[in-house]
């Protein structure tokens, strides 16, 4: 018998979101996620995704997991540390270093948990940690988990981070203080300020970590945040996915070899969850050569990004300032909101609406995450079909 104190939270709960309309019904895909997807037998352009690059269906990663899945089996096994450690684990580990200019780089089983264990490892209740206010749930978990004091800044505004850092370096009630941030805001697209933080974390001994989910790929030729800035010897931990650009599944920190050491003996999800999957990380490798051997799939997501923004612009919609191929398209009030999305997917675009809280109150909009995989084509199919609805809803 199910526990009654359990069976009323759920149903009082699961039907207070239902009456608000906030209870989100998960579409099925019945395709693969590429530009054009299939969700209850019908075609939709997807501009959802944050398959930027087109690698999770590229065909050379397919064959590579296809090869290692052959060779190693589906599963790894077991935890890295008892001997979850494949060879190919090992060898996208120093690809990685590589690829972000760093000494060394450890991989997780994914982005989420490299923040679940990577500011644990190193913070402590005697500590103080730095937050954006926009940082990503798994950065704000990943500082709860900590037990660190968490101090948040205000988005982006360096007089505010500069301030804070100086009240906790100054009141010598912290053994460490660390700075943290998205490279790239998911919300709005814009670039976190490194330049300054790294200013700032120079000035008061802060330790910085910047988690680069939607900057690696797309920033810095494909390096990242981080190299865009030319900071590679100035940033402490930098976290990426492995789910996002690469088009697979898994994370890593990179950072100076004594970092990954310390992470490989302390990181929690490291150290009791199962490794990447031997194809995951075959297909990683792959996807991480294609990146480093040439820039095509990067200047064509950039390409697109432009092409999409430039034509959402003159239509007259506000796509707010991002500085990256995420084009937020900002229509403002929330119920306005999600029927503008509604009517893109009834007329053939697949773009989510994004409102409070996940953004703040009057700034609700329909995120667009255009790849390198899309046709002029189809982005001029997109744009027409937002003109369409733009104008049926009275935006435009
Ligand atoms: C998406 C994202 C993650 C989670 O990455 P996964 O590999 O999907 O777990 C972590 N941090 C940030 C900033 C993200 O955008």
């Amino acid at each position: 018998m199910s526990s009654k104190v359990l069976d009323k939270f759920l149903k009082e709960n699961l039907n207070d979101l239902k009456e608000k309309g906030l209870y989100n019904v998960i579409d099925p895909l019945e395709s693969a996620n590429g530009p054009i997807i299939k969700i209850g037998g019908k075609e939709l352009i997807n501009l959802s995704s944050n398959n930027y690059l087109g690698l999770a269906t590229n065909e050379e990663l397919i064959k590579a997991c296809n090869e290692a899945t052959t060779k190693y089996g589906v599963g790894a096994g077991a935890v890295r540390t008892i001997n979850g450690t494949l060879d190919i684990h090992i060898k996208l580990e120093e690809k990685l270093a590589s690829f972000k200019h760093t000494e060394s780089a450890i991989v997780f089983q994914s982005g989420f948990n490299c923040n679940a264990g990577a500011i644990q490892a190193v913070m402590d209740k005697n500590d103080a940690i730095l937050s954006d206010e926009l940082n990503h749930a798994s950065i704000i978990d990943g500082c709860r988990l900590s037990r660190a004091k968490i101090i948040r800044y205000n988005h982006s505004d360096m007089n505010d981070l500069r301030q804070k850092a100086k009240e906790a370096k100054e009141s010598g009630l912290y053994n460490k203080i660390m700075i943290i941030t998205d490279g790239v805001f998911s919300m709005d697209g814009d670039i976190a300020k490194l330049p300054e933080i790294v200013k700032i974390a120079e000035e008061f001994d802060l330790i910085t970590y910047v988690d680069d989910a939607h900057g690696s790929g797309v920033l810095g030729k494909g390096s990242g945040t981080v190299k865009h800035f030319g900071l590679s010897d100035k940033v402490d931990f930098q976290i990426g996915t492995l789910s996002k650009a690469i088009g697979v599944v898994g994370g890593y920190v990179a950072g100076k070899k004594d970092l990954i050491d310390w992470l490989k003996v302390r990181a929690r999800p490291f150290l009791f969850s199962t490794s990447l999957t031997p194809g995951s990380a075959a297909a990683c490798i792959k996807a991480i050569d294609i990146l480093t051997e040439s820039t095509a799939l990067h200047d064509k997501l950039w390409e697109n990004g432009n092409y999409l923004k430039k034509g959402l612009r003159e239509l007259g919609f506000n796509i707010g300032n991002s500085e990256t191929p995420i084009t937020p398209c900002i229509i403002g009030d929330e119920s306005k909101t999600q029927e503008f999305s509604k009517r893109l997917y009834e007329e053939g675009v697949y773009a989510k609406s994004i409102v409070f809280p996940t953004v703040p109150k009057g700034t609700g909009r329909v995120r667009n995450m255009p790849t390198a995989a899309h046709t002029k084509e189809i982005l001029d199919k997109a744009l027409s079909i937002y003109e369409k609805v733009g104008k049926d809803l009275g935006i435009l």
